[in-house]
């Protein structure tokens, strides 16, 4: 459509200061279009901004402006023009370059006229379009899943909920699937679902099942040996093998006593009925091994408890109802814990005699050293010649106060008892029959809580101890 240049002019109207036409150059055409210009009356502005609309949204194609305005410099002139918003009526401040009009009216909010579909919107002219094919709810639309046709209101509802809409799955397998299948995949299909073993009623996400199925300790499994046991769990086997099966070989219970017997559980009752005997006599062989064990053990312990050390502190309580003792029984002697006088030294023992022995004889207490035979006897000078000394302790409690009493010997060489003993020994040994009388006992505090210590000390230097 063609307008006329008088249809532009009676629409546009110029700000007065802005002409672009001040001294102006007569070999343009356009001298209609002065600042002087009034604005069309606003009674029938709205018809003429149709108009100007019109022209605007078709282009305003170079043919149209070629058949105003066949000079293109007048083209660029006018189209430099200063102008108001076709709106400057109706409140609109906007003015620039004729050019930018067009730019304008996109956003210009006095361009708005209600929706031709008539939704009730106010839509800016330019927008109509849009308005009318995208976003009217009056509009006549399709779904793009299902292809069903709504108009823009009702898609609205329908986005959201179609049931041809591709959708992943929430339990995050990968999947992407049709709205309307989705609830079936995830109960039936999904490889994330949960879903209980069968055996032991645990719950596995599906994809990890088939790992469980390959340990879970309910799956059911034969027994291997074939026996009558029905069917078991798993992880019942282990137990039923060892403890149940029939026909799993089993040692005899008496295998450790040396029954080297095996065979099925079944046939072990017969085995132990009719190996009673022999089981027995196995019992007893192995019996007397451990019986044997056990004396070599002791002798082990009581060696590592031996005392290596040359002296002996021998403390010997409950010393009055020994004396006791000793008085209604002739030759009553207490002897201590054997001792060595080194590592590999002589074996010795100390005794005691409460009342009295020989020229001590119920006035006074005893005491005797004697060698025993010893590991390392063989390798040791003989005869004895260590020097031997006895203390009773004063116990006092003040230390400065304690008088300790102290006999001593070095061995005669000549006397048989120093010897290197025989394996019975029956010497008697060698010390002091008055060591210390039954009245000194009491003074002092040679006796306390009724115990008493004496310490035997054997020393090889030969010095004798005072
Ligand atoms: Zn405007
Ligand atoms: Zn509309
Ligand atoms: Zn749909
Ligand atoms: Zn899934
Ligand atoms: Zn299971
Ligand atoms: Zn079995
Ligand atoms: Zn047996």
């Amino acid at each position: 459509m063609v307008r006329s240049l008088a249809q532009w002019t009676k629409t546009l109207s110029f700000p007065a200061r802005i002409s672009p036409n001040k001294g102006s150059k007569d070999n343009i055409n356009i001298h209609q279009i002065s600042p002087t210009i009034t604005p069309t009356p606003s009674s029938n502005s709205l018809s003429k901004n149709n108009e100007i609309n019109g022209i605007m949204n078709n282009n305003l194609s170079n043919n149209d402006v070629n058949q105003i305005y066949p000079d293109p410099e007048s083209e660029k002139a006018i189209m430099s023009s200063v102008v108001y918003c076709i709106h400057h009526k109706e409140g609109c401040k906007w003015s620039d370059e004729l050019r930018k009009l067009k730019g304008h009216l996109n956003t210009c909010k006095h361009d708005a006229i209600p929706c031709t579909s008539k939704c009730g919107a106010q839509i800016p002219r330019v927008l109509m379009e849009d308005h009318l094919k995208y976003t009217c709810p009056q509009r006549r639309t399709r779904c793009e899943f299902c292809n069903k046709e709504f108009s823009g209101h009702a898609l609205e509802n329908h986005v959201g909920n179609c049931g041809y809409e591709p959708l992943y799955c929430e339990n995050k397998c990968g999947v992407k699937i049709a709205r309307r299948h989705l609830s079936q995949h995830k109960t039936s299909d999904c490889s994330k679902r949960l879903l209980p073993c069968r055996y032991c009623a645990k719950e596995f996400v599906c994809d990890t099942l088939t790992a469980h199925h390959l340990k879970c300790g309910r799956v059911p499994v034969s027994c291997p040996n074939r026996c009558e046991a029905n069917v078991l769990a798993r992880e019942e086997l282990e137990a039923h093998l060892k403890e149940e099966c029939t026909v799993s070989v089993q040692s005899c219970s008496f295998k450790e006593a040396g029954c080297r017997f095996k065979g099925p559980r079944y046939n072990m009752d017969k085995h132990l009925e009719e190996n009673c005997q022999q089981h027995l006599t196995m019992m007893c062989t192995m019996v007397s091994k451990q019986q044997h064990q056990i004396t070599s053990l002791k002798s082990a312990l009581s060696r590592l408890s031996l005392n290596y050390s040359g002296t002996l502190i021998w403390k010997i309580s409950d010393f009055s109802a020994k004396m006791a003792e000793a008085r209604n029984k002739e030759g009553m002697e207490l002897v201590s814990p054997p001792f060595y006088t080194s590592q590999y030294g002589y074996k010795l023992q100390a005794s005691l005699f409460p009342n009295g022995n020989g020229a001590g004889e119920n006035t006074h207490i005893s005491v005797y050293i004697k060698i025993l035979p010893g590991e390392y006897d063989a390798l040791l000078r003989w005869p004895f010649a260590h020097s031997v000394s006895f203390t009773l302790f004063d116990q006092s409690t003040c230390p400065e106060k304690a008088c300790n009493i102290v006999e001593s010997f070095i061995p005669d060489p000549t006397w048989k008892n120093f010897q290197r003993p025989s394996k019975e020994p029956d010497s008697l040994g060698f010390g002091f029959p008055k060591f210390v009388s039954h009245e000194m006992l009491k003074k002092r505090h040679f006796m306390k809580d009724d115990t008493m210590f004496i310490r035997v000390k054997v020393d090889p230097s030969k010095i004798v101890a005072v």
